[in-house]
């Protein structure tokens, strides 16, 4: 079998008349049929092919058999957004009545999803301990449906043991479904550990400069029809020219990622030796409570590291203002090294305790660790810890 790399670059599936080298783009909403005849196959499906780009798109089809291909996938869909996929990928399986157990550890609008929209069609949800599969039993009920995991998590990097999630979905009878956005299918593939659906956030590593919003949700074929009924028919597909820009930037993952992982670790380990910082979460670092379990299931440990200053929000708040070159915005993934602040942001929407429960303090930072060099990455997050001291009257020792 051919290497991750050689996939992300060889799995072209596309070409035209014109046999061009590089992957085309398909502009078009339809498509045409030969005859009567031919668009009734279609339609009927039992003729291969793209009738609607609402359906299929060449340029769509091409991105996902280069996701499923990297994720070790039989099958998949793109939409229109990461939250799009985690949306279809639960409401396509659930009905009134049932229950899914979800990590307390999610992206902040899948919270959303779980606590404002699934409950007014009559589905309920527990939230578990990300870090303690073995207290997730006691959530199990006789309705439950699946089970619904992001690892590490956005923003705590809390780590979820895929074998033992494996084992317990599989025992419980439960569609596995895992966000895999944070690690990307180079780092972890959790599939290889019993996942039957895993969505992304194309949005982020997998586009990589921060130019498109998309979605992934591949998986076991079996599951798929009722995907493909959920998409065709509700619409969140993607445009053609965002799956040509992500399946372009799929070509580098593997180089961008081990760029991104190094520049992170580095970063991990200037941040753990200062004296202005409390802790320091990194998956690979040793400082993370699940080292062991990170270097296991993750060949590296991802782009992005969080911590927290000493000195509470209100250093965190003068810390981020004394930034001259990292982009102070919401989003990661990108080239460029983004610093967050998830408490008044992504996951503003959540109680400080709703928060504290997954370890998002009031003064935790979020660094995307991008593609410069790290020394002036590290140089301008040394001057802003720098300045930031001075403007608190040099108020450290103390801590929060
Ligand atoms: C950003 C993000 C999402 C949402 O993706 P969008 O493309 O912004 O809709 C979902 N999960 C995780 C882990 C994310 O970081």
């Amino acid at each position: 079998m051919k290497h991750f790399e050689t996939k992300a670059i060889r799995n072209q599936t596309e070409r035209t008349q014109y046999k061009e080298h590089s992957t085309p783009t398909f502009f078009t909403s339809s498509f045409v049929f030969d005859d009567a005849e031919h668009m009734r196959a279609m339609f009927a499906g039992e003729a291969e092919g793209n009738i609607y780009s609402r359906y299929s798109n060449p340029s769509t089809t091409e991105l996902v058999d280069k996701v499923c291909a990297m994720e070790g996938a039989e099958a998949g869909f793109t939409t229109a957004s990461g939250m799009s996929a985690i949306f279809t990928s639960i409401i396509a399986f659930l009905q009134q009545g049932d229950h899914v157990i979800a990590s307390r550890a999610v992206f902040g609008s899948t919270h959303q999803i779980l606590n404002n929209i699934l409950p007014r069609w009559g589905i309920t949800f527990t939230y578990v301990d990300p870090m303690d599969v073995n207290s997730w039993e006691q959530a199990v009920q006789s309705n439950t449906k699946m089970l619904l995991l992001e690892t590490p998590s956005n923003p705590g990097l809390c780590l979820i043991d895929l074998e033992k999630a494996g084992a317990f979905a599989k025992a419980h009878n439960l569609i596995f479904n895992v966000d895999n956005c944070f690690a990307t299918p180079y780092l972890q593939r959790p599939i290889d550990f019993g996942a039957d659906i895993v969505v992304h956030s194309a949005t982020k590593w997998m586009d990589g400069q921060g130019r498109v919003l998309g979605g992934l949700i591949v998986g076991r074929e079996a599951l798929m029809p009722q995907i493909q009924t959920f998409i065709r028919h509700s619409g969140p597909a993607m445009s053609p020219f965002n799956a040509w820009i992500i399946s372009k930037s799929l070509e580098t993952l593997a180089v961008r990622m081990d760029r991104h992982c190094s520049n992170a670790l580095q970063l991990a380990d200037f941040l753990n030796d200062h004296s202005d910082i409390n802790t320091v979460l990194y998956p690979h670092h040793p400082s993370h409570p699940q080292y062991q379990l990170g270097k296991r299931q993750m060949s590296q440990g991802g782009g992005i590291v969080t911590f927290e200053v000493k000195g509470g929000v209100e250093r965190g708040t003068q810390f981020i203002d004394q930034i001259k070159m990292l982009s102070i915005s919401s989003n990661l993934g990108d080239a460029r090294s983004i610093i967050t602040h998830p408490a008044s942001t992504t996951h503003s929407k959540l109680s400080e305790a709703e928060r504290a429960a997954v370890g998002i303090t009031p003064g935790l930072i979020r660094v995307s660790v991008g593609l410069e060099h790290i020394e002036d990455i590290i140089k301008d997050l040394d001057q802003a810890l720098a300045a930031s001291r001075v403007s608190q009257g040099v108020a450290i020792g103390a801590s929060i």
